[in-house]
């Protein structure tokens, strides 16, 4: 039986998991080395679909700076996010923006949205 070694990321604990393919058991693996339930969770996950949160920033105008933090409110697809970092990338909003603000709603249809991570003021105008 292939063995496949993983980090358990749930949690800082960081538990070295086990994970063996299993055609009997519900969800088709075997987790070994795991302090609780989540990181069986995490391993199937990992190998069936894995996801991501991904956090970067965007162009902002008339912003105290030039970029607005933002990330996913939840995760996507790991083979989405290329086109995820295409679409921020190519983004341009307006200040004021208040922290939370969504950015893009459900973006690639993978149910989470785009959104700030902090607000930003107007620049003052000299
Ligand atoms: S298996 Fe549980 S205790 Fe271990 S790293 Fe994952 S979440 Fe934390």
């Amino acid at each position: 039986m292939e063995k496949k070694e993983m980090v358990c990321i749930v949690c800082p604990v960081g538990c070295r998991l086990e994970v063996f393919e299993d055609d009997k058991s519900k969800s088709g693996y075997i987790v070994k080395n795991a302090a609780c339930p989540r990181g069986e969770i995490y391993a199937v996950k990992e190998l069936k679909n894995p996801t991501r949160v991904v956090t970067s920033t965007v162009k902002i105008k008339n912003g105290l700076l030039n970029r607005l933090p933002v990330k996913t409110d939840g995760t996507i697809s790991k083979d989405k996010i290329f086109e995820c970092m295409e679409i921020i990338n190519s983004i341009e909003v307006d200040a004021p923006i208040k922290v939370g603000h969504i950015i893009v709603e459900n973006v690639l249809g993978e149910g989470v949205n785009i959104i700030a991570t902090r607000s930003m003021a107007l620049a003052e105008k000299e």
